[in-house]
């Protein structure tokens, strides 16, 4: 079993396929960036073996992203690949949606399990607005289809943003409360190129629920994945609701995760700048033995916890090149 110096147990990995993206979101990327070159970003055989390896240390879920991991020719593949690794009980992906639809049959005949789609806007005009490219109908029809296959949940990640679409708010319980669908509100985090980050443009979990609460009775209710969102059923409602609040709160203590970045590093905190080469290692011929320390120690440094709020800085790294 991986266990950290805080007898947290890892048995999460978040892998970032790609650093590419379709989309070009205000909040998180300019409007041109530069890739990283092609023979830079881990191969899918580097990808299986590292899962491989971490599976052998009692590594049991994965969840696929980036970038937008549906940017990348073969996903279906991979998770395929995966999904036959033994010991790996569960795989997920988090995608913008925009290219889901047409791949959704593939990708759930090769294993994928569960399925978060990113959506900031309710509204088409303000989605174009906000992500550069006017595929809003192909996202809705994405998450239709993704609940009609049977994907369970589909959670939507909708990262609220002071004065950007905190008039939205009620839509997205509304949405939770009429669909099959999971919304589950990410509060703004200190990442992205954009310069739009600005702690004034933070809105709290508690904010949102507060304004939620005016319109609908929300019923706490456990999260059957573990993971760090608190979750809410809403009365009569179809959908459930959670909060994910990175920034107003410690979720440190229960973090079971580290991220293998597009470019092959381990990065054992989101919220710290510290990582480690692991391309370097499979490209120098590394054994699985050696490999498997190595990852061992990589978990050995992750902090016990992010800074306070108090001391918010900005993130060196965009979150499509850790894997948001
Ligand atoms: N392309 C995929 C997608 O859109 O879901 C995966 C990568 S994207 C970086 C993953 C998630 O990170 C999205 O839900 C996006 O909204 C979120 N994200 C990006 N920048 C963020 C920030 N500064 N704070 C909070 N969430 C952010």
């Amino acid at each position: 079993m991986l266990t950290d110096r805080f007898n947290r147990i890892i048995d999460y990995i978040r892998i970032s396929v790609t650093d590419r993206c379709n989309l070009r979101c205000k909040y998180c990327v300019e409007d041109q960036f530069p890739f990283i070159p092609h023979d830079e970003i881990l191969t899918y055989e580097e990808i299986i073996r590292f899962v491989r390896i971490c599976a052998g240390l009692g590594v049991s879920k994965i969840r696929l992203t980036g970038g937008e991991p549906l940017a990348r020719k073969g996903i279906p593949f991979l998770i395929r690949e995966i999904a036959a690794i033994e010991g790996i009980r569960d795989i997920g992906l988090t995608t913008n949606g925009v290219y889901l639809g047409r791949q959704l049959a593939d990708l759930k005949a090769a294993g994928l399990k569960r399925v978060n789609i990113s959506l900031d806007s309710l509204k088409k005009e303000r989605f174009a607005y906000i992500t550069g490219v006017d595929a809003f109908d192909e996202v809705l029809r994405s998450i239709k289809m993704s609940v009609h296959a049977g994907l369970d949940p589909v959670k939507i990640n909708t990262v609220i943003i002071q004065g950007f679409n905190d008039d939205e708010i009620l839509d997205f319980a509304k949405l939770a409360k009429t669909r099959n669908v999971e919304i589950r509100f990410i509060e703004f985090m200190p990442f992205g190129d954009s310069g739009l980050w600005h702690s004034s443009r933070i809105i709290t979990s508690q904010e949102i629920e507060d304004r939620i609460r005016t319109l609908y009775e929300l019923e706490s209710s456990s999260n059957p994945h573990k993971g760090p969102a608190k979750m809410f059923d809403i009365k009569e409602g179809l959908g459930r609701i959670g909060f994910i609040s990175p920034v107003s709160s410690h979720i440190c203590h229960e973090c079971n995760r580290i991220r293998l970045t597009s470019r092959g590093a381990i990065k054992p905190c989101l919220f710290g700048d510290e990582e480690y080469d692991v391309k370097k290692m499979f490209r120098e011929n590394a054994t699985d033995e050696e490999i498997s320390n190595f990852i061992i120690n990589t978990v050995k440094t992750k902090p016990e916890r992010k800074a306070e709020m108090g001391q918010i800085r900005k993130c060196q790294r965009n979150l499509r090149h850790i894997g948001g």
